[in-house]
Protein backbone atom coordinates (compact mmCIF):
# COMPACT_ATOMS: atom_id res chain seq x y z
CA UNK A 1 0.00 0.00 0.00
CA UNK A 2 1.17 3.64 -0.69
CA UNK A 3 2.37 6.07 2.10
CA UNK A 4 1.69 9.35 1.90
CA UNK A 5 4.96 11.34 1.79
CA UNK A 6 4.55 14.32 4.35
CA UNK A 7 6.73 16.62 3.14
CA UNK A 8 4.91 16.46 -0.23
CA UNK A 9 1.35 16.96 2.41
CA UNK A 10 3.02 19.70 4.08
CA UNK A 11 3.94 21.62 0.47
CA UNK A 12 0.44 20.29 -0.94
CA UNK A 13 -1.15 22.23 2.31
CA UNK A 14 0.66 25.25 1.70
CA UNK A 15 -0.14 25.60 -2.08
CA UNK A 16 -4.06 25.35 -0.86
CA UNK A 17 -3.58 27.80 1.94
CA UNK A 18 -2.25 30.50 -0.71
CA UNK A 19 -5.11 29.48 -2.87
CA UNK A 20 -7.76 29.86 -0.18
CA UNK A 21 -6.24 33.07 0.94
CA UNK A 22 -6.07 34.46 -2.81
CA UNK A 23 -9.99 33.37 -3.71
CA UNK A 24 -11.43 34.67 -0.46
CA UNK A 25 -10.73 38.34 -0.15
CA UNK A 26 -14.61 39.21 1.13
CA UNK A 27 -14.65 36.41 3.58
CA UNK A 28 -10.94 37.63 5.08
CA UNK A 29 -11.88 41.32 5.11
CA UNK A 30 -15.34 40.08 7.40
CA UNK A 31 -13.32 37.58 9.70
CA UNK A 32 -10.75 41.21 10.23
CA UNK A 33 -13.56 42.61 11.13
CA UNK A 34 -15.57 40.10 13.46
CA UNK A 35 -12.26 39.60 15.57
CA UNK A 36 -12.85 43.35 16.73
CA UNK A 37 -16.41 41.46 18.58
CA UNK A 38 -16.62 37.92 18.64
CA UNK A 39 -14.12 36.32 20.56
CA UNK A 40 -11.86 34.45 17.97
CA UNK A 41 -13.66 35.88 14.84
CA UNK A 42 -16.51 34.04 15.01
CA UNK A 43 -20.22 33.45 16.74
CA UNK A 44 -19.44 30.67 18.26
CA UNK A 45 -15.82 28.29 18.97
CA UNK A 46 -16.33 25.45 17.01
CA UNK A 47 -16.31 28.15 13.76
CA UNK A 48 -12.92 28.60 14.44
CA UNK A 49 -11.57 25.27 13.33
CA UNK A 50 -11.76 25.76 9.92
CA UNK A 51 -9.95 24.29 6.94
CA UNK A 52 -7.91 27.30 5.80
CA UNK A 53 -6.81 30.33 7.66
CA UNK A 54 -10.04 31.71 8.49
CA UNK A 55 -14.04 30.77 7.92
CA UNK A 56 -15.88 30.84 4.64
CA UNK A 57 -18.72 33.53 5.80
CA UNK A 58 -21.65 32.52 4.30
CA UNK A 59 -24.33 34.66 2.26
CA UNK A 60 -27.19 32.06 1.30
CA UNK A 61 -27.43 28.43 0.47
CA UNK A 62 -30.49 26.79 -0.95
CA UNK A 63 -31.12 22.93 -1.33
CA UNK A 64 -27.47 20.96 -1.40
CA UNK A 65 -25.65 23.75 -2.35
CA UNK A 66 -24.59 27.54 -0.71
CA UNK A 67 -22.77 30.58 -2.03
CA UNK A 68 -20.26 32.61 -0.03
CA UNK A 69 -19.75 36.75 0.49
CA UNK A 70 -16.95 35.79 -2.01
CA UNK A 71 -19.20 34.71 -4.49
CA UNK A 72 -18.31 32.00 -4.63
CA UNK A 73 -20.92 28.53 -5.17
CA UNK A 74 -20.13 25.38 -2.95
CA UNK A 75 -21.80 21.42 -2.71
CA UNK A 76 -22.81 21.08 0.47
CA UNK A 77 -21.70 17.43 2.09
CA UNK A 78 -21.88 19.05 5.45
CA UNK A 79 -24.98 20.14 5.60
CA UNK A 80 -24.29 21.86 9.11
CA UNK A 81 -23.23 18.37 10.29
CA UNK A 82 -26.74 17.14 9.79
CA UNK A 83 -28.86 20.31 10.73
CA UNK A 84 -29.59 20.75 6.93
CA UNK A 85 -29.41 17.33 6.26
CA UNK A 86 -33.18 18.27 4.60
CA UNK A 87 -30.96 20.41 1.67
CA UNK A 88 -31.13 24.43 2.91
CA UNK A 89 -34.67 26.13 3.35
CA UNK A 90 -36.48 23.35 2.05
CA UNK A 91 -39.81 24.77 0.55
CA UNK A 92 -42.74 22.81 2.56
CA UNK A 93 -40.53 23.47 6.02
CA UNK A 94 -39.61 27.60 5.19
CA UNK A 95 -43.70 28.00 4.26
CA UNK A 96 -44.98 26.74 7.19
CA UNK A 97 -42.27 28.29 9.52
CA UNK A 98 -42.85 31.36 7.62
CA UNK A 99 -46.69 31.11 8.01
CA UNK A 100 -46.07 30.51 12.12
CA UNK A 101 -43.49 33.43 12.39
CA UNK A 102 -46.74 35.80 11.79
CA UNK A 103 -49.16 33.53 14.01
CA UNK A 104 -46.63 33.80 17.05
CA UNK A 105 -43.39 31.79 17.88
CA UNK A 106 -43.97 30.97 21.66
CA UNK A 107 -46.87 31.40 23.89
CA UNK A 108 -45.86 28.63 26.84
CA UNK A 109 -48.76 26.70 25.46
CA UNK A 110 -49.50 23.91 23.00
CA UNK A 111 -50.64 24.12 19.48
CA UNK A 112 -52.38 21.82 17.41
CA UNK A 113 -48.99 20.51 15.37
CA UNK A 114 -47.81 19.24 18.45
CA UNK A 115 -49.64 16.69 18.40
CA UNK A 116 -49.55 15.56 14.70
CA UNK A 117 -46.05 15.57 15.94
CA UNK A 118 -46.21 13.18 18.12
CA UNK A 119 -48.44 10.55 16.06
CA UNK A 120 -45.75 10.91 13.54
CA UNK A 121 -42.73 10.29 15.88
CA UNK A 122 -44.92 6.98 17.57
CA UNK A 123 -45.45 5.48 13.84
CA UNK A 124 -42.20 6.28 13.05
CA UNK A 125 -39.88 5.00 15.86
CA UNK A 126 -42.29 2.92 18.22
CA UNK A 127 -42.45 5.17 20.77
CA UNK A 128 -45.37 5.83 22.20
CA UNK A 129 -44.63 9.02 24.29
CA UNK A 130 -42.61 12.01 23.38
CA UNK A 131 -41.44 15.53 24.93
CA UNK A 132 -40.14 18.19 22.80
CA UNK A 133 -36.72 19.94 23.94
CA UNK A 134 -34.57 23.05 21.97
CA UNK A 135 -31.36 21.09 20.73
CA UNK A 136 -30.23 17.24 21.21
CA UNK A 137 -27.67 18.26 23.46
CA UNK A 138 -30.95 18.79 25.87
CA UNK A 139 -33.24 15.94 25.04
CA UNK A 140 -30.12 13.47 25.75
CA UNK A 141 -29.41 15.54 29.17
CA UNK A 142 -33.37 15.22 30.21
CA UNK A 143 -33.62 11.73 29.31
CA UNK A 144 -30.64 11.01 31.66
CA UNK A 145 -32.38 12.87 34.56
CA UNK A 146 -35.40 11.38 34.14
CA UNK A 147 -33.67 7.46 33.64
CA UNK A 148 -31.55 8.55 37.05
CA UNK A 149 -34.82 9.43 39.04
CA UNK A 150 -36.19 6.60 37.43
CA UNK A 151 -33.93 3.69 38.54
CA UNK A 152 -32.38 5.91 41.42
CA UNK A 153 -28.83 4.91 39.82
CA UNK A 154 -26.20 7.56 40.13
CA UNK A 155 -24.57 6.13 37.08
CA UNK A 156 -24.38 6.46 33.41
CA UNK A 157 -22.57 4.38 30.73
CA UNK A 158 -21.17 5.77 27.34
CA UNK A 159 -19.28 4.14 24.26
CA UNK A 160 -15.41 5.61 24.34
CA UNK A 161 -14.77 8.54 22.31
CA UNK A 162 -19.19 9.04 21.35
CA UNK A 163 -20.42 12.43 21.39
CA UNK A 164 -24.12 13.12 22.16
CA UNK A 165 -23.57 16.68 22.41
CA UNK A 166 -22.36 19.15 25.49
CA UNK A 167 -23.53 16.50 28.29
CA UNK A 168 -20.89 16.38 30.97
CA UNK A 169 -21.59 12.99 31.65
CA UNK A 170 -20.40 12.12 28.23
CA UNK A 171 -16.92 14.12 27.98
CA UNK A 172 -15.34 11.20 29.10
CA UNK A 173 -12.68 8.79 27.40
CA UNK A 174 -11.07 5.41 28.64
CA UNK A 175 -7.51 5.89 28.67
CA UNK A 176 -5.56 2.45 29.18
CA UNK A 177 -8.64 1.13 30.79
CA UNK A 178 -9.56 3.74 32.92
CA UNK A 179 -12.15 6.23 32.93
CA UNK A 180 -11.22 9.79 33.02
CA UNK A 181 -12.18 13.71 31.50
CA UNK A 182 -12.26 14.16 27.97
CA UNK A 183 -9.07 15.51 26.05
CA UNK A 184 -10.20 19.26 26.06
CA UNK A 185 -13.13 19.00 28.38
CA UNK A 186 -13.79 22.92 29.37
CA UNK A 187 -14.26 23.47 32.86
CA UNK A 188 -16.36 19.89 34.14
CA UNK A 189 -18.33 19.93 37.00
CA UNK A 190 -17.07 16.86 38.68
CA UNK A 191 -15.16 14.55 37.36
CA UNK A 192 -17.17 12.84 35.04
CA UNK A 193 -15.11 9.09 36.14
CA UNK A 194 -17.77 9.45 39.27
CA UNK A 195 -20.80 10.14 37.00
CA UNK A 196 -19.89 7.71 33.82
CA UNK A 197 -18.51 4.16 32.88
CA UNK A 198 -16.91 3.84 29.43
CA UNK A 199 -16.21 0.88 27.61
CA UNK A 200 -15.29 -0.30 23.80
CA UNK A 201 -18.06 -0.12 21.21
CA UNK A 202 -18.49 -3.88 20.14
CA UNK A 203 -16.94 -5.11 23.20
CA UNK A 204 -19.88 -7.18 24.99
CA UNK A 205 -17.48 -8.68 27.48
CA UNK A 206 -16.68 -4.89 29.43
CA UNK A 207 -20.16 -4.10 28.46
CA UNK A 208 -21.38 -6.78 30.64
CA UNK A 209 -19.04 -6.72 33.54
CA UNK A 210 -19.16 -2.33 33.63
CA UNK A 211 -23.46 -3.12 33.59
CA UNK A 212 -23.04 -5.97 36.26
CA UNK A 213 -21.71 -3.04 38.88
CA UNK A 214 -26.25 -2.61 38.97
CA UNK A 215 -25.63 1.13 39.30
CA UNK A 216 -25.98 2.53 35.54
CA UNK A 217 -29.14 4.14 35.66
CA UNK A 218 -28.90 4.18 31.42
CA UNK A 219 -26.59 3.05 28.57
CA UNK A 220 -26.39 6.12 26.02
CA UNK A 221 -25.58 5.10 22.68
CA UNK A 222 -25.76 5.71 19.01
CA UNK A 223 -26.40 2.62 17.22
CA UNK A 224 -24.00 3.02 15.07
CA UNK A 225 -21.12 5.55 16.32
CA UNK A 226 -20.86 8.25 13.79
CA UNK A 227 -18.65 11.29 15.52
CA UNK A 228 -15.29 9.31 15.35
CA UNK A 229 -15.74 8.11 11.50
CA UNK A 230 -18.64 5.86 11.02
CA UNK A 231 -18.18 2.51 13.45
CA UNK A 232 -21.07 -0.22 12.35
CA UNK A 233 -22.80 -2.34 15.29
CA UNK A 234 -21.27 -5.54 14.97
CA UNK A 235 -23.41 -8.53 14.44
CA UNK A 236 -25.68 -9.53 17.50
CA UNK A 237 -24.23 -6.28 19.05
CA UNK A 238 -27.81 -4.72 19.46
CA UNK A 239 -29.66 -8.15 20.62
CA UNK A 240 -26.95 -8.47 23.54
CA UNK A 241 -26.79 -4.55 24.25
CA UNK A 242 -30.68 -4.81 24.97
CA UNK A 243 -30.36 -8.49 26.38
CA UNK A 244 -27.66 -7.07 29.23
CA UNK A 245 -29.42 -3.79 29.71
CA UNK A 246 -32.66 -4.93 30.48
CA UNK A 247 -31.42 -8.16 32.73
CA UNK A 248 -29.22 -5.61 34.94
CA UNK A 249 -32.38 -3.14 35.19
CA UNK A 250 -30.79 -0.47 33.02
CA UNK A 251 -31.93 1.65 30.72
CA UNK A 252 -31.46 1.76 27.01
CA UNK A 253 -31.56 5.32 25.33
CA UNK A 254 -30.54 5.21 21.39
CA UNK A 255 -29.71 8.94 20.26
CA UNK A 256 -30.73 8.39 16.50
CA UNK A 257 -29.31 12.79 16.03
CA UNK A 258 -27.53 11.46 13.34
CA UNK A 259 -28.37 7.85 12.43
CA UNK A 260 -31.48 9.20 11.10
CA UNK A 261 -29.25 8.99 7.72
CA UNK A 262 -30.22 5.22 8.10
CA UNK A 263 -34.29 5.74 7.28
CA UNK A 264 -37.40 7.77 8.10
CA UNK A 265 -37.58 6.11 11.00
CA UNK A 266 -33.80 6.01 11.65
CA UNK A 267 -31.54 3.06 12.55
CA UNK A 268 -33.99 2.03 15.06
CA UNK A 269 -36.95 1.52 12.41
CA UNK A 270 -34.43 -0.02 10.08
CA UNK A 271 -32.74 -2.41 11.93
CA UNK A 272 -35.96 -2.68 14.37
CA UNK A 273 -34.21 -2.27 17.80
CA UNK A 274 -36.59 -1.52 20.64
CA UNK A 275 -35.36 1.09 22.93
CA UNK A 276 -36.71 2.27 26.49
CA UNK A 277 -36.04 5.83 25.24
CA UNK A 278 -34.99 7.50 22.05
CA UNK A 279 -33.57 10.99 21.30
CA UNK A 280 -33.16 13.20 18.40
CA UNK A 281 -32.79 17.04 17.36
CA UNK A 282 -30.95 18.40 14.32
CA UNK A 283 -32.79 17.94 11.36
CA UNK A 284 -36.08 17.30 12.84
CA UNK A 285 -37.60 20.18 12.27
CA UNK A 286 -35.29 21.52 8.78
CA UNK A 287 -32.74 23.09 11.29
CA UNK A 288 -34.65 25.13 13.37
CA UNK A 289 -33.88 24.37 16.98
CA UNK A 290 -35.86 21.24 17.70
CA UNK A 291 -35.52 17.77 19.30
CA UNK A 292 -37.62 15.16 20.74
CA UNK A 293 -37.35 12.41 23.24
CA UNK A 294 -39.81 9.60 23.18
CA UNK A 295 -40.32 6.54 25.78
CA UNK A 296 -41.80 3.29 26.00
CA UNK A 297 -45.20 3.23 27.76
CA UNK A 298 -43.40 1.40 30.72
CA UNK A 299 -40.98 4.48 31.39
CA UNK A 300 -43.65 6.51 30.87
CA UNK A 301 -45.60 5.73 33.36
CA UNK A 302 -42.79 5.96 35.75
CA UNK A 303 -42.04 9.58 34.84
CA UNK A 304 -45.47 10.45 35.31
CA UNK A 305 -45.96 8.32 38.58
CA UNK A 306 -42.75 10.48 39.99
CA UNK A 307 -43.84 14.08 38.51
CA UNK A 308 -44.56 16.52 40.43
CA UNK A 309 -46.54 19.33 39.75
CA UNK A 310 -45.99 22.39 41.79
CA UNK A 311 -41.72 21.72 40.75
CA UNK A 312 -42.43 21.30 37.47
CA UNK A 313 -40.61 24.72 36.28
CA UNK A 314 -37.29 23.93 38.57
CA UNK A 315 -37.00 20.08 38.40
CA UNK A 316 -33.77 20.41 35.88
CA UNK A 317 -35.94 19.76 32.92
CA UNK A 318 -36.90 22.92 30.65
CA UNK A 319 -36.58 25.55 28.38
CA UNK A 320 -38.55 28.09 28.32
CA UNK A 321 -38.77 28.06 24.61
CA UNK A 322 -38.92 24.34 24.16
CA UNK A 323 -42.00 23.18 22.66
CA UNK A 324 -42.38 26.28 21.20
CA UNK A 325 -44.85 27.05 18.39
CA UNK A 326 -42.53 27.45 15.85
CA UNK A 327 -40.01 24.14 16.53
CA UNK A 328 -43.06 22.35 16.48
CA UNK A 329 -44.85 23.86 12.80
CA UNK A 330 -41.01 23.27 11.02
CA UNK A 331 -40.98 19.83 13.03
CA UNK A 332 -44.64 18.99 11.91
CA UNK A 333 -43.69 20.26 7.67
CA UNK A 334 -40.30 17.91 8.15
CA UNK A 335 -41.80 14.96 9.07
CA UNK A 336 -44.85 15.22 6.71
CA UNK A 337 -42.95 16.63 3.59
CA UNK A 338 -39.45 16.79 3.83
CA UNK A 339 -37.81 13.99 5.48
CA UNK A 340 -39.99 11.50 4.17
CA UNK A 341 -39.60 7.66 2.52
CA UNK A 342 -39.36 9.03 -0.82
CA UNK A 343 -36.54 10.95 -0.15
CA UNK A 344 -34.01 8.87 0.92
CA UNK A 345 -34.98 6.56 -1.80
CA UNK A 346 -33.16 9.44 -3.76
CA UNK A 347 -30.29 10.33 -0.88
CA UNK A 348 -29.04 6.70 -0.21
CA UNK A 349 -28.48 5.59 -3.29
CA UNK A 350 -26.67 8.70 -4.09
CA UNK A 351 -24.59 7.87 -0.84
CA UNK A 352 -24.18 4.66 -2.45
CA UNK A 353 -22.78 5.95 -5.38
CA UNK A 354 -20.52 8.57 -3.36
CA UNK A 355 -19.10 5.44 -1.49
CA UNK A 356 -18.46 3.56 -4.69
CA UNK A 357 -16.31 6.71 -6.03
CA UNK A 358 -14.61 6.78 -3.19
CA UNK A 359 -13.66 3.62 -3.01
CA UNK A 360 -12.59 3.10 -6.64
CA UNK A 361 -10.00 5.48 -6.24
CA UNK A 362 -8.69 4.47 -3.20
CA UNK A 363 -8.18 0.54 -4.53
CA UNK A 364 -7.01 2.32 -7.65
CA UNK A 365 -4.35 4.33 -5.72
CA UNK A 366 -3.53 1.53 -3.33
CA UNK A 367 -4.06 3.95 -0.34
CA UNK A 368 -4.28 2.32 2.91
CA UNK A 369 -7.74 4.10 3.71
CA UNK A 370 -11.40 2.59 3.55
CA UNK A 371 -14.53 4.22 2.82
CA UNK A 372 -18.16 3.04 4.78
CA UNK A 373 -21.67 4.11 4.33
CA UNK A 374 -25.06 4.57 6.69
CA UNK A 375 -27.65 5.48 4.76
CA UNK A 376 -27.23 9.01 3.24
CA UNK A 377 -23.61 9.52 5.20
CA UNK A 378 -20.87 8.47 3.98
CA UNK A 379 -17.26 8.80 5.74
CA UNK A 380 -13.80 8.29 4.72
CA UNK A 381 -10.91 7.20 7.36
CA UNK A 382 -7.49 6.85 7.18
CA UNK A 383 -6.76 3.08 7.72
CA UNK A 384 -7.51 0.05 5.60
CA UNK A 385 -10.01 -1.67 7.56
CA UNK A 386 -13.02 -0.47 9.34
CA UNK A 387 -12.69 0.29 12.67
CA UNK A 388 -14.32 -1.92 15.65
CA UNK A 389 -14.42 0.86 18.36
CA UNK A 390 -13.42 3.95 18.93
CA UNK A 391 -10.08 3.64 19.62
CA UNK A 392 -9.21 2.07 16.50
CA UNK A 393 -11.48 4.73 15.01
CA UNK A 394 -9.25 7.35 16.78
CA UNK A 395 -5.92 5.92 16.15
CA UNK A 396 -6.25 6.56 12.79
CA UNK A 397 -6.82 10.28 13.04
CA UNK A 398 -4.49 12.38 11.13
CA UNK A 399 -4.98 15.89 11.86
CA UNK A 400 -2.86 17.60 8.42
CA UNK A 401 -3.90 14.87 5.89
CA UNK A 402 -7.70 15.35 7.41
CA UNK A 403 -6.90 19.35 6.90
CA UNK A 404 -5.34 18.65 3.42
CA UNK A 405 -8.55 16.79 2.17
CA UNK A 406 -11.04 19.59 3.58
CA UNK A 407 -9.09 22.42 2.36
CA UNK A 408 -8.64 21.12 -1.31
CA UNK A 409 -12.29 20.05 -1.67
CA UNK A 410 -13.13 23.49 -0.05
CA UNK A 411 -10.77 25.23 -2.95
CA UNK A 412 -13.04 23.12 -5.38
CA UNK A 413 -15.99 24.45 -4.46
CA UNK A 414 -16.95 21.29 -1.92
CA UNK A 415 -17.86 20.99 1.60
CA UNK A 416 -17.32 18.59 3.60
CA UNK A 417 -17.86 18.24 7.53
CA UNK A 418 -15.59 19.53 9.64
CA UNK A 419 -13.77 17.16 12.49
CA UNK A 420 -13.97 14.37 10.20
CA UNK A 421 -14.15 13.29 6.45
CA UNK A 422 -18.23 12.77 6.49
CA UNK A 423 -20.99 13.84 3.53
CA UNK A 424 -24.07 13.95 4.10
CA UNK A 425 -26.28 13.79 1.06
CA UNK A 426 -29.50 16.04 0.51
CA UNK A 427 -32.80 15.33 -1.66
CA UNK A 428 -31.51 17.92 -3.31
CA UNK A 429 -27.88 16.82 -4.37
CA UNK A 430 -27.63 15.20 -7.86
CA UNK A 431 -25.42 12.56 -9.40
CA UNK A 432 -23.58 15.11 -10.96
CA UNK A 433 -22.83 16.47 -7.85
CA UNK A 434 -21.46 12.98 -6.10
CA UNK A 435 -19.69 12.60 -9.60
CA UNK A 436 -17.48 15.71 -8.94
CA UNK A 437 -16.84 14.94 -5.49
CA UNK A 438 -15.27 11.45 -6.97
CA UNK A 439 -13.08 13.64 -9.37
CA UNK A 440 -12.25 16.41 -6.92
CA UNK A 441 -10.96 13.49 -4.49
CA UNK A 442 -9.09 11.91 -7.11
CA UNK A 443 -7.52 14.78 -8.04
CA UNK A 444 -6.30 15.53 -4.40
CA UNK A 445 -5.42 12.12 -3.74
CA UNK A 446 -2.94 12.87 -6.86
CA UNK A 447 -1.28 15.43 -6.02
CA UNK A 448 -0.39 13.75 -2.75
CA UNK A 449 1.08 10.45 -4.98
CA UNK A 450 2.13 11.71 -8.53
N1 LIG B 1 -26.16 13.50 19.52
C1 LIG B 1 -25.32 13.23 18.52
C2 LIG B 1 -25.14 11.82 18.07
C3 LIG B 1 -24.59 14.25 17.91
O1 LIG B 1 -23.75 13.96 16.93
C4 LIG B 1 -24.78 15.58 18.37
C5 LIG B 1 -24.04 16.74 17.75
N2 LIG B 1 -23.08 16.47 16.83
C6 LIG B 1 -25.67 15.80 19.40
C7 LIG B 1 -26.36 14.75 19.95
C8 LIG B 1 -25.90 17.19 19.94
O2 LIG B 1 -26.56 18.00 19.04
P1 LIG B 1 -26.70 19.54 19.37
O3 LIG B 1 -25.29 20.08 19.36
O4 LIG B 1 -27.53 20.08 18.25
O5 LIG B 1 -27.33 19.67 20.69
Amino acid sequence: MRRIDRSRLQAALAREDERFVKDHPASRLLFERAKATLLGGVPMNWMERSAGPFPVFVRDGQGAHFTDVDGRRYLDLCLGDTGAMTGHAPAAAVEAAIAQLRRGVTFMLPTEDAIRVGEELKRRFGLPYWQVALTATDANRFSIRLARQITRRPKILVFHWCYHGSVDESFVTLKDGVTGPRRGNIGPPVDPALTTRVVEFNDLPALEAALAHEDVACVLAEPAMTNIGIVLPQPGFHDALRELTRRTGTLLIIDETHTICAGPGGYTAAYGLRPDMLTIGKPIASGIPAAVYGVTAEVGEKIRARANEMDVDSGGIGGTLAGNALSLAAMRATLESVLTPQAYERTIPLAKRFTEGVDRVIRERELPWHVTRLGCRAEYWFCPDPPKNGSEAAAAVDPDLDRYMHLAALNRGILMTPFHNMALIAPDTAESDIDRHTAVFADSVAALLD
